[in-house]
């Protein structure tokens, strides 16, 4: 192996060096193809409005359909997608897609609510950000309002000045702003009132045990009337039980979203979950039905 890591030039390293150094190349390299091979898909989870029961919006997950690895969910290659910039192009693929599959449902008299996309920290500080989403959705004929984007408040927080001047480019726009995996990421209140965003989703790990976890519950609740008294909307991620939902409504928290209701779904069967609420059926009862 000396022979042919000399040829490589990684003959100063270690081989397990050279062996995680391939990988790497090699999962970058895989990463790249499945971009230009059409392998990453779309699932989306619904989100609930906690007042009517009824499906308020659809959360579209990124995921790749892998020749040999099945489906891979996102936490699995996002990281090396951001490592390697390369979340610019799937990012890109990612609200390209979301606003032809809205269009579609939309053309086949499915008025669906809202789609939301995630936006990774590296795309949202590109200055043609703006642009590119507003020419997504013109060549979609889509109505701007109709796109949420989740930033994760980690995200905004690095440069929290340039991150407020683009935000507002973007609600100025017209597009919808929601801060994910909000309380995990140390903002200060005296920003969240600067920033122009609709929506608040509280991280799932309060929601988790917020029935039995007397801190979490006190976090949960702190975070839904600093949404109620800063006129914004807020909802709940992760929620699996009734339980949770009982204490949200008590709580006053607008939406929810969550394996009770549902999980990420495809295509196909957001279509099924489109027709039911058009025809006034709840799909999403069985688990709204005991409220
Ligand atoms: P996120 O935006 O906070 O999305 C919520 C994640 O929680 C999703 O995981 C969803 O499937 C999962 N989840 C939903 N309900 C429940 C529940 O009741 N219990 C539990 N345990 N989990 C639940 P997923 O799809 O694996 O996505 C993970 C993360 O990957 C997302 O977190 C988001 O940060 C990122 N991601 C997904 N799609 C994209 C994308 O298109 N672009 C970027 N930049 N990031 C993405
Ligand atoms: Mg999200
Ligand atoms: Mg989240
Ligand atoms: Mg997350």
């Amino acid at each position: 192996t000396v022979k042919a890591s000399g040829r490589d030039g990684y003959r100063f390293y270690e081989p397990s060096m050279h062996a995680r150094a391939l990988t790497q190349l090699e999962r970058e390299r895989d990463l790249r193809r499945a971009l230009e091979l059409g392998e990453f898909e779309l699932h989306y989870q619904p989100q609930v409005d906690l007042g009517s029961g009824r499906l308020s919006g659809l959360e579209a997950l990124l995921r790749w359909r892998h020749p040999q690895r099945g489906l891979v969910p996102p936490d699995s290659f996002i990281p090396l997608a951001e490592e390697t910039g390369l979340i610019v192009p799937i990012g890109a693929w990612v609200i390209c897609h979301a606003c032809t599959q809205l269009a579609a449902w939309r053309a086949a008299g499915l008025a669906p609510p809202r789609v939301a996309v995630n936006l990774s920290a590296r795309q949202f500080v590109r200055p043609q950000l703006v642009s590119e989403i507003l020419d997504a959705v013109g060549r979609a004929g889509l109505d701007v309002s109709m796109l949420e984007l989740e930033i994760t408040e980690s995200a905004l927080m690095h440069d929290v000045e340039s991150a407020i001047r683009q935000m507002n480019e973007l609600h100025d726009a017209g597009l919808r702003l929601a801060i994910d995996d909000f309380g995990t990421g140390y903002s200060s209140l005296a920003y969240l009132q600067r920033f122009p965003v609709g929506l608040l989703k509280i991280d799932r790990t309060f929601i988790a045990d917020m029935t039995t976890n007397h801190a979490n519950a006190a976090i949960a609740r702190t975070v839904v009337q600093l949404a109620q008294n800063l006129g914004l909307q807020v909802l709940a991620e992760g929620v699996e039980e009734r339980a949770q939902v009982q204490m949200l409504r008590a709580l006053g928290c607008h939406f929810a979203q969550g394996w009770l209701f549902a999980r990420a779904l495809e295509p196909a069967a957001v279509e099924q979950l489109l027709r039911a609420e058009r025809s006034g059926k709840r799909l999403l009862t069985p688990a709204t039905a005991a409220l």
